[in-house]
């Protein structure tokens, strides 16, 4: 049962901020220091001393996270850590298990085995713990658009209890950091979709939270935007003591992360820096367009005792040395080729040795979208 899926800052307005460290960081961040007069009481986690038996560095630990919908099993067993300050992506197709995993660590799931613990607390039994110590920013838009900025940012500052003398200074500065605080009086609705992502991710800083979690957060966005959006992301990590933990389907938008897991069909089948992943696979990816593709892979396999098949619509295989290989395969291949290209081990590449397809197909067009949809509906709209 998901009982826990109602807009979770009501379950918690008015709680206060959480504990001193926390008061420090939002004092500090809003650059207010003593007089700002904000409360006193409270339990929250220290942020340097989360007790997930992790040690203290740890932000999150996830143990044998387990979720099934009905028959269909959307996270499979997955373990791993995040550290304080990391930005750590989940990287996966549609279908994969990212946002079913996102949910369950901020507490918007019930997992149906396993632990999550985030800022030192179970996402669990201790929600309203995890909900003081984190931000979201979805990729559904959660912002009241017929509101201004200012208004969706202080309804946000009340939800979240923040004390009232710090609103202004923190909305100030965490618009500023997006860009929008020129825009601040103007209806939402006026807004473009990437200055709306912007503003979300303004709201969900608000509250100075120890964990950013980021689903999909250029999702459906023009290029340029896309690219403004991790220049947010990259200062914002410059600016804040904050951990990111981020789902993409974006092989670019991964390698902005400290570290990815790599998530299909419920599992993580890897997970490491971008650097030591494309490192892992150490071969260059060859993709020839040929006048008949079935004879050229069966002709790779029969002269080169090379495994190819056919992905993005290119027969594609990997070699140690692409330079070296194509002029045999030019002297030495009786399949017309149209055309070569070589490329250097890339995520996509290391997605591809690790899942057996490319992302793109993977996700298999149109009809996935389709299927995901579908589920969205079935959730009553949530992810
Ligand atoms: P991703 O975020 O990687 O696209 P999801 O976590 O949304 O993947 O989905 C993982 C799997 O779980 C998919 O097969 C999806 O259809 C299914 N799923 C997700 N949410 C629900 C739900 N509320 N009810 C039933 N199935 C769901």
């Amino acid at each position: 049962m998901e009982s826990n899926a109602a807009p979770m800052a009501v379950s918690y307005a008015i709680t206060l901020v959480a504990g001193q460290s926390d008061r420090a960081r939002a004092r500090e961040a809003a650059g207010m220091a003593a007089q700002t007069g904000m409360a006193q009481t409270g339990t929250g986690p220290d942020a340097r001393q989360f007790h997930d038996g992790a040690g203290p560095e740890t932000v999150i630990t996830v143990s044998g996270l387990v979720k099934r919908y009905g028959d269909v099993e959307a996270v499979r067993g997955i373990d791993f850590t995040v550290a304080r300050g990391e930005t750590f992506g989940f990287l996966g197709p549609n279908g994969a298990g990212k946002s079913t995993t996102i949910k369950i660590l901020c507490t918007l799931a019930n997992a149906t085995a396993g632990t999550a613990i985030v800022a030192g607390h179970d996402a669990a039994t201790e929600r309203d713990a995890v909900r003081r110590n984190i931000g979201l920013v979805f990729q559904d838009t959660t912002l009241d658009t017929y509101l201004t900025a200012e208004q969706n940012l202080r309804f946000h500052a009340e939800l979240y209890g923040v004390p009232r003398a710090a609103v202004l200074p923190r909305m100030r500065q965490v618009l500023e950091m997006v860009g929008l605080w020129d825009r601040k009086d103007s209806l939402v609705s006026t807004y473009s979709g990437g200055m709306q992502r912007r503003l979300e991710i303004a709201r969900g800083l608000l509250h100075a939270p120890h964990v950013l979690f980021l689903d999909e957060p250029t999702v459906g966005l023009d290029p340029q935007t896309r690219s403004s959006i991790w220049a947010y992301i990259n200062d914002l990590k410059k600016r804040e003591d904050i951990t990111i933990f981020l789902t993409t389907h974006y092989m670019d938008e991964a390698e902005h992360c400290d570290r990815i897991a790599i998530i299909d069909h419920g599992k993580i089948v890897a997970i490491d820096t971008p650097e030591a992943l494309k490192a892992s696979i150490g071969k260059d990816r060859v993709q020839i367009h040929t006048a008949d593709d079935q004879r050229a892979i069966a002709e790779l396999t029969a002269k080169f005792g090379i495994e190819a098949a056919v992905h993005d619509g290119a027969v594609t295989f990997s070699v140690a040395s692409g330079e070296q290989f194509v002029p045999r395969l030019f002297t030495e291949f009786s399949v017309p080729i149209q055309s070569v290209s070589v490329s250097r081990p890339s995520l996509d590449d290391v997605f591809m040795s690790y899942t057996g397809s490319t992302i793109r197909d993977a996700e298999g067009g149109a009809g996935n979208e389709f299927m995901r949809n579908m589920a969205k509906m079935r959730s009553g709209g949530r992810r």
